[in-house]
């Protein structure tokens, strides 16, 4: 057997080894949209990072895997969710084992979605739990007895949607990066992780704005939360804007689809949909109702790729 077939055996490839794309390359585009209103778009390429670990999750996991220091890593997510799948590509390219807690114990029985194929054929062993187990995994008693089951007591785990406060110390770079550059930094949101962190590296130097792709309205507690946790307090000038779900977590309609669609042949950039398609459907949005003074520029952050 070579050390390539055992995970745990394999000398941990050094994240730098993975060269990332970082800083990641910021792409001017002509959009009528914004031109017609004096607004310049930026694209923050952060989909060029890496082929695998795409965008916010590279920026995300990556402080969690140095911290891993070569143990499991064990988390947790949905059917389609992307950070399985980055965690489950990185635990290839670096040699560590992965496990997958997967949100839905009926799905264990049915073949397998192109998403969970792919973390499997990755080398993650995916352990799934009923949905009351699932919204119960940050408490203490349960989350011991998913790890029991999963046979991980000694993994690392790193929450679902990877946002700790490792991870959000880890996205300040990404505003730092743009620092100067905008007057709004935009950014899907998620768990708001990537959010928390962006707003902090910005610092004075631009507003960051996020666009929620999950309904609720919840979400700018769980940033308040998430900022205090990584950095003892609220950082850097942030706000949502709720009005961009469509419908919830991946819910895509057609007319954004179409508009996805139209986005890619305008500029030729690929755009992801459950996330990226909806910021850039809000940005044209809002540029049309005025929102950005003329003159001022926009960077819009592409945090992923379409998949497959
Ligand atoms: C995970 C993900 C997000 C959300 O990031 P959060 O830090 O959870 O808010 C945004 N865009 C893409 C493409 C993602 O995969």
């Amino acid at each position: 057997m070579t050390s390539s077939d055992d995970p745990g055996s394999a000398a941990l490839t050094s994240l730098t080894d993975l060269r990332p794309g970082l800083p990641s390359p910021v792409q001017e585009v002509t959009d009528g949209r914004f031109a017609r209103r004096g607004v310049r778009l930026l694209l923050k390429r952060d989909d060029l990072i890496h082929p695998e670990l795409v965008g916010n999750k590279w920026r995300k996991l990556a402080p969690n895997l140095a911290a891993a220091a070569g143990r499991t890593v064990l988390t947790f997510g949905g059917a389609y969710s992307n950070h399985l799948r980055a965690t489950a590509a990185a635990g290839r390219l670096l040699g560590l084992r992965t496990v997958g807690v997967v949100r839905g114990q009926e799905l264990a029985g049915r073949p397998l979605n192109p998403s969970l194929a792919r973390c499997v054929s990755d080398g993650m062993r995916l352990h799934f739990v009923d949905r009351s187990a699932y919204r119960r995994k940050t408490e203490p008693e349960t989350l011991a007895a998913v790890l029991r089951a999963a046979g991980a007591e000694d993994a690392y785990v790193v929450p679902e949607g990877g946002s700790n406060s490792p991870a959000v110390r880890g996205c300040r770079a990404l505003g730092a990066e743009l620092t100067g550059r905008a007057d709004v930094v935009a950014v899907a949101c998620g768990t708001g992780g990537t959010l928390a962190g962006l707003a902090a590296g910005l610092g004075a130097g631009g507003r960051a704005l996020g666009v929620p792709v999950l309904k609720g309205g919840f979400l700018a507690d769980e940033i308040r939360a998430l900022q205090s946790a990584a950095f003892g307090g609220p950082r850097g000038d942030w706000s949502l804007d709720d009005r961009f779900h469509f419908g919830g977590y991946a819910r895509v309609t057609e007319e954004l689809d179409a508009f996805a669609e139209d986005f890619e042949h305008r500029h030729g950039v690929p755009v992801e949909r459950l996330y990226v398609a909806k910021l850039l459907y809000a940005l044209v949005a809002l540029a049309e109702e005025g929102a950005f003074p003329r003159g001022s520029t926009v960077a819009a952050v592409v945090t992923g790729r379409p998949f497959p």
